[in-house]
């Protein structure tokens, strides 16, 4: 065995598991068919708990350039209907606008402070898998090579290569009915409005700032970053004939200007930005909407885009990708290290297709709330009135934030299974946030109990489990829909695997405890 996991494909995704893995003391390699890092830009922002996971894990402050702890926003949108979030107490729906070259940057340059070997210009070719291991063939600047490998994850997009060789079909739709039209450009200053950083277009009128904007004739998007150029974007449904069907010509800011016209109504002067370019100018015509039909095949496994793709609206990819390998990472090196409890990797799937069906549901949803004609205008005014109910609201904010997921942990309380809340403790040496205890990725029994009386139960187990006694201020150990919480188990991707909500756990509570460390970690070195 020359190494214990391949990942293919250094996008965010395989650099997220290749993060992972590292911290749970497994060495990756990954191999990476571009000599460089792309300049293509594609996510402008992460969006849902995504953010706070990364947070969890030290990221956040990197991709942010603040120590502050994330935040959510205080408005958002689905299917270009505008969404309230301050209505809400407890706001899921937090967002971070770091383009997605930075985000691979970063966790790029985490990864290499793991210790993990990048290798550029190494693309995987083929591979062929026994009972014991993966065979990777290796095309690289020196020529084919081949790796064996426990364990093989194709993080290598949508088009996978891995998907294939492993035999994985990907079915779902793929759509050829939209023209979307993106350019970095800039708008003459007048049109912009001060106030809220939207435009206001003569002959059109305001047009809010980072939001999809639906018109009868299709979508159109202004977006004026801080930092960077800004963008603007439009959405079209052309019929076979129609002037404004797309060529195969390099997009121009002019074919862009046009566009912009025939959504609007109206005219939008649109110049190239300053500075070095190149600027981005964008066509893409149609879109995949598509889920893996196996995420593992025996030692392959699939990750991010390679397992789904589905339309970019509302931005959920990498919220979805990010949290695919954060719940990997974990299960993978415990089947290497060789206390993964039996059928521990294929929770991997179990629990993340769900997540992946309901990123589909949702966009495709979105997508239909955007097309043209009169009876999406009539089906968007129904839905503007249901978003004017706030359970209306946290429902779609929960499900943009991927913060409805509750997997099938079992357990009574009503924590297990849910992405543990953010808490401060108080450990005896001051104030500490969670997600600072999260960082090295290990599980954590949070004992919060009056005397700390949970840690002997964890013998057999300390070697994987850390025991952290705490206390809670009083208004935060009413978590969850007001529900106690005196102790939890935390798995490594913060999903609770037990709760309790009694100050003095008994017999009954502590054998289920056991159960649990059992169930997800595995045996205990000694009874
Ligand atoms: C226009 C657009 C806008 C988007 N906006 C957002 C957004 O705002 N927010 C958001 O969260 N998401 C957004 N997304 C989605 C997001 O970009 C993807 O979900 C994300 O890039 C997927 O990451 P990945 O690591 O799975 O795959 P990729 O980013 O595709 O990376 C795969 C890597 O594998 C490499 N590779 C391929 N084949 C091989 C091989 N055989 N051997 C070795 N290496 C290989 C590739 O070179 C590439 O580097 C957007 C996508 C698009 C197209």
């Amino acid at each position: 065995m020359n190494v214990d996991v391949v990942i293919a494909g250094a996008g965010p995704n395989g650099l997220m598991l290749a993060c992972e893995l590292s911290l749970a003391g497994i060495r990756p390699l990954v191999l990476e068919r571009l000599p460089e890092p792309t300049e293509e830009n594609r996510a402008n922002g992460l969006v849902g708990q995504v953010v706070r996971m990364l947070d969890r894990r030290g990221l956040h402050r990197r991709l942010s350039g603040s120590p502050e702890p994330p935040r959510p926003g205080p408005s958002f949108v689905f299917g270009a209907l505008p969404l309230d979030l301050s209505v809400l107490e407890d706001n899921p729906l937090y967002g971070l606008p770091v383009p997605q070259r930075r985000i691979e940057q970063v966790l790029e340059e985490r990864a290499v402070e793991l210790g993990v070997e990048i290798r550029r210009g190494h693309e995987l070719t083929g591979l062929t898998q026994d009972d014991d291991g993966v065979n990777a063939d290796v095309s690289g600047p020196g020529g084919p090579y081949r790796v064996r490998a426990r364990y093989l994850v194709g993080a290598d997009g949508g088009r996978s290569h891995t998907r294939k060789l492993a035999g994985i079909d990907f079915p779902g739709v793929t759509r050829d009915d939209t023209v979307h039209r993106t350019a970095q450009a800039v708008v003459p200053a007048a049109l912009v409005d001060p106030a809220t950083g939207g435009l206001d277009v003569p002959g059109y009128g305001p047009i809010p700032p980072f939001q999809h904007h639906r018109t009868e004739r299709g979508m159109f998007v202004y977006a004026p970053f801080p930092s960077r150029p800004s963008l603007v974007g439009t959405t079209e449904w052309p019929t076979a004939g129609d002037s404004e069907e797309a060529s195969d010509a390099p997009m121009t800011l002019d074919e862009l200007r046009l566009s912009v016209r025939r959504v609007l109504g109206a005219d939008l002067p649109l110049t190239p930005p300053d500075g070095p370019g190149p600027h981005m100018l964008r066509r893409m015509v149609g879109g995949n909407t598509r889920l893996a039909d196996r995420f593992r095949a025996g030692r392959v496994l699939l990750l991010g885009d390679a397992a789904h793709v589905h339309s970019a609206m509302g931005g959920p990819g990498l919220n979805l990708g990010l949290q695919d390998a954060v719940n990997l990472g974990w299960k993978l090196a415990a089947e290497v290290h060789g206390w993964a409890p039996p059928g521990l990797l294929d929770t991997y799937e179990s629990e993340r297709r769900p997540v992946a069906e309901r990123v589909v549901m949702q966009t495709q949803a979105q997508s239909a709330l955007v097309a043209p004609g009169a009876e999406v205008t009539a089906l968007r005014a129904l839905f503007a009135e249901l978003l004017a109910d706030r359970d209306a609201v946290r429902r779609v904010a929960e499900l943009m934030a991927g913060a409805d997921i509750r997997y099938d942990i079992g357990g009574t309380h009503p924590l297990t299974g849910r992405w543990a809340p953010d808490l401060t403790l108080d450990t005896g040496s001051g104030p500490v946030r969670l997600a600072t205890l999260t960082e090295n990725a290990r599980p954590l029994l949070l004992d919060l109990t009056p005397d700390a009386s949970l840690a002997g139960a964890l013998s057999g187990w300390q070697d994987r489990v850390d025991a952290v006694p705490a206390r809670v201020p009083e208004a935060a150990s009413a978590v969850h829909d007001r529900a106690p919480v005196t102790a939890l188990l935390l798995r490594p991707d913060c999903y609770v695997a037990w709760a309790s909500d009694s100050p003095n756990p008994g017999a009954d509570e502590r054998t289920a405890l056991r159960a649990a460390l059992e169930r997800w970690f595995g045996a205990p070195t000694s009874r």
